[in-house]
């Protein structure tokens, strides 16, 4: 293991209480394999499982093993009209465990998190009975201005390239904070807390993983 990864469990082991004091679950693994074996583990077979979008979630090959694995899979990229994909919101609402990542979480145990079309932050705040977090340790942010500096300046311009959004960000490579009809930058939200013991699991990976 090397210096970076042993910090990595260090930090990781030491959020776990943080989470905790804002009632929800946490767990720290060293790997991607580990990450994708927890999230198998945590959810019961039968169950009706949906994802946000996550490049955290496919690194680690999750939505592969759920969608191979004894649950019924809501596969949001199944719905193509406008129609469908309301449709298809409402399945996700109902779902039992809904998976994403977290743009960045504090050392306080803050979850940060901003989103276009608010879909995947909708799910978080209220909707699926459980939510499991997968988020790598290069997205722990000191503290909350810090989260929002890494969003906006490290992990939104890549995203904004990914997805092709003619946004400053994506031309500068930094933050313009713009109104472009592109941003992704609609809905900025911190859960200090939540409401619903074990509604909320966090599974940290020893890992730089995602934007
Ligand atoms: S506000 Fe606009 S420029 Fe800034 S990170 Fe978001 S999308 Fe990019």
């Amino acid at each position: 293991m090397t210096p970076k990864q042993l910090n990595y469990r260090h930090l990781g082991e030491s959020m776990i209480r943080k989470f905790e004091k804002r009632n929800m679950t946490a767990y720290y693994v060293d790997s991607k394999e580990d990450a994708r074996k927890k999230v198998l583990e945590l959810i019961p077979q039968g169950a009706s499982v949906t994802y946000g979008g996550s490049e955290t979630l496919e690194e680690c090959g999750i939505k592969e093993a759920l969608k191979k694995g004894d649950y019924a899979f809501i596969e949001r990229t199944d719905a193509k009209t406008p129609e469908e994909k309301r449709e298809m919101m409402a399945r996700q609402m109902m779902a039992d465990y809904f998976l994403m990542s977290t743009n960045a979480f504090t050392k306080d145990g803050e979850l940060v998190n901003i989103d276009g079309n608010g879909n995947r932050v909708c799910f978080l705040i209220q909707g699926p009975a459980h939510v499991i977090i997968v988020t790598g340790m290069n997205k722990l942010a000191f503290d909350i201005p810090e989260a929002f500096q890494r969003i906006h300046n490290v992990a939104t311009p890549p995203n904004c390239v990914r997805l092709g959004c003619k946004t400053p960000c994506s031309v500068t490579g930094t933050c313009g904070n713009c109104l472009s009809p592109d941003t992704i930058c609609c809905q900025e939200i911190i859960t200090r807390y939540s409401k619903h013991p074990g509604r909320i699991t966090i599974i940290m990976v020893g890992e730089d993983l995602g934007f």
